[in-house]
Parts: C-alpha cells; structure tokens; sequence
C-alpha cells in the first residue's frame, strides 16, 4: 500500500518516512515508523485522517514518548505528532488555562507560575505533553508504600477538544470525562486542547512547591538513564477486612524481590527506583518486553499479584 506520496501531496505540516521513532521516544528504543507526519493545524489533521480512513492505514499519536515503547521492528504505518505551533499554545481564556495538546508539561507549569495560577506544581518533573497526560491521567503520588492520595491531571480538567477517528471534532465536557488510574477515556480521540482550572496563588509558593516536587523526583528517580518512567502501575489488593482495596508501590514489590539493578541484556532495573527500567546499554525493545515479563512472573510467582503495564507498547 503506497500511500506516502499522497501524504506528501495532502499534508500541509511536516512529513517524513522511515523516521527512527528512537529519537522521539525518552527510553530511546525502536525501530522506524514508516511515516512521520507533524500536521499543521485541525483541517490538516482531519486531512490525514480521511487518507488514514480510506486507505485503512494504521495509526498512533505520540506526544514526548515518555510512556511508550516502540517494538525493534519499529511501526508499519503513520506516527502523528501534534508539535506544530497550532498545537503549541498556552494561554488564558475566560479564567481558564487553555493548553494545546502538543504542550509539554514543564511549558504548561512555568506559563501558570508567571500568571500566579496555583494547582499544577505536582506535575513538575513529568516529561511529557498536555496531550499524553490527559491520556494517560498523569499524577503524582507522595512516598509511600501504601498510598491512595494521588494528584492527577483530570482533576483540573473543565473540557477537553478532541477529534475521533472520523475527523469529527467534539467539545468533551468535564461530566463527560472519565479519569481513572493511569487512564482516560480519551485515549479514544485525538487530544487537540484542553480547558484546565487553577486557582490564584502566590508565586513565591508555587516556586516552592514545584522545586519541592523536582528534588523529590531527582532523590528517588535516575535522571540521567533513558527511561519510561514508572514500567508498572501500583495493584490494587485486598485489605484483611476483604471490603476494601488500596494500592500498594509496583517498585515495593520488585525491590522486596530482589530485583533492583536485575539486568536482561541493555535493559536493567533501577537501582533508585525499582519500578524502572533503564536502558543502559543500548537496549533493545526485547530485551525490556523480556525483563518486563520477567518480572511480572517474580511478583506473580512470590506474592499472587499481576503486575500490570503503565507503558505503553506500539
Ligand atoms: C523520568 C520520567 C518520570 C515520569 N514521572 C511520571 C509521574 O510522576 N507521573 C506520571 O503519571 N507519569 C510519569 N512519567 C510517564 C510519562 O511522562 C507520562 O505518562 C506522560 O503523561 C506521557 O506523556 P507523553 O506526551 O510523553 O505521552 P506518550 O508517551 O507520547 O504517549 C502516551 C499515550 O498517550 C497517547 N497520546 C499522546 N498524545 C496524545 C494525543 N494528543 N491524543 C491522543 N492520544 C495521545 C499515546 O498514543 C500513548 O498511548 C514519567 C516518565 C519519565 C520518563
């Protein structure tokens, strides 16, 4: 199926083929994607989703590539990348921050500390974009084993603007919004913008809190491996009461099994942060699929718990 040349024919935006999705991905793994296309603005984006539709080619969003893995055989189709300057804008609107899904997170947090808007702080340190944290619920959660007081994204969310598949935009609002646990219901839709409450704050306070939440994260993360981030969510298990449930830390588990610094080829556990996984040595896609499967068969083998992924895979 050569649907390249359309491409270049339709889109307005930047295009490219067999581009290494290694460069655009933090762990910096895998394989090319046999189109790269960056579309200009929302006519161009529903342009290339008719081509996609079509011709039935198959597609992804990637926002920083900070939760994904991309297979060594790299993406037979279109890797969408919302980076152009439409996609780009932050600003305030009718007491709103208005985010563009293309928006990385450290933008958005230092565009609210100049306005003196207090309530993102706890997303310092996550380096992905607005779109990829509304997906994935981005959150942080203060240290502890045992913790169910997470902070997330689609707490500050008023509405979201997305386009399905069908190049259809909607106007999502806030009680049409699921948040859950590291997921969204807008995983369905491509994420073009989203409507974000804060509320005034001093500046000298929100400094704090976000240098606050960068020193927590330089104490207990490496900084300086290529990684996804936390590779597992935190199971949720039974208390002795079996009423309820809490979370407990993936990175508990895996550390009380031993498993920090585990290595399988160029991929290892973190010795810092067990819920890790560091490419330390040019590591290949498989050799983290084959670690995370180790791993999951640890915990499932020591504690009867099915550690389920975080990451993303493509
Ligand atoms: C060092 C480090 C620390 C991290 N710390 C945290 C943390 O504290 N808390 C936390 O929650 N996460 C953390 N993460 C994980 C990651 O940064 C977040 O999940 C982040 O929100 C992902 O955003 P992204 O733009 O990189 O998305 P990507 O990784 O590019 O994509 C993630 C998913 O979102 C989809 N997606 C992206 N953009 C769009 C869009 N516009 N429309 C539709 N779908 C889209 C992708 O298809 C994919 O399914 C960390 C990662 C690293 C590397």
């Amino acid at each position: 199926m050569n649907y390249c040349r359309d491409l270049k024919k339709i889109v307005k935006g930047k295009v490219a083929f067999n581009e290494p999705l290694s460069r655009h991905t933090t762990f910096r793994i895998g394989g090319p994607a046999k189109a790269w296309v960056e579309p200009a603005d929302v006519e161009d984006l529903k342009n290339i989703l008719k081509l996609i539709s079509k011709n039935k080619i198959p597609f992804f969003v990637i926002g920083e590539g900070s939760n994904l893995l991309v297979r060594d055989k790299g993406f037979n189709g279109i890797a969408l990348k919302l980076n152009s300057s439409f996609f780009n804008d932050v600003k305030i609107n009718k007491g709103y921050i208005l985010a563009g899904s293309g928006v990385k997170i450290a933008k958005l947090i230092d565009f609210a500390r100049k306005k003196s808007l207090s309530g993102c702080e706890f997303l310092s340190g996550i380096p992905g974009s607005v779109g990829g944290a509304l997906v994935m619920n981005a959150g942080a959660r203060p240290n502890s084993i045992f913790n169910n007081d997470y902070k997330s994204i689609g707490e500050l969310v008023k509405e979201a603007r997305v386009m399905d598949a069908g190049g259809r935009i909607k106007i999502l609002k806030r009680s049409q919004l699921k948040f859950g646990y590291r997921s969204s219901n807008l995983s369905k839709y491509i994420v073009l913008d989203a409507k974000l409450k804060l509320k005034p704050g001093k500046r000298v306070e929100i400094e704090r809190n976000v240098s606050d939440f960068l020193r927590y994260k330089k104490d207990t993360q490496d900084s300086n491996w290529r990684n996804a981030g936390c590779v597992f969510k935190n199971p949720s298990i039974a208390t002795q009461d079996n009423f309820s449930a809490r979370s407990i830390s993936a990175g508990y588990l895996i550390d009380s099994s031993g498993l920090k610094r585990y290595r399988v080829g160029g991929a290892v556990i973190s010795g810092k942060h067990a819920n890790f996984i560091l490419n330390e040595k040019n590591a290949k896609a498989k050799d983290v699929i084959n670690l995370i499967r180790f791993v999951q068969k640890k915990i499932k083998d020591k504690f009867n718990i099915n550690l389920e992924l975080e990451l993303k895979i493509v």
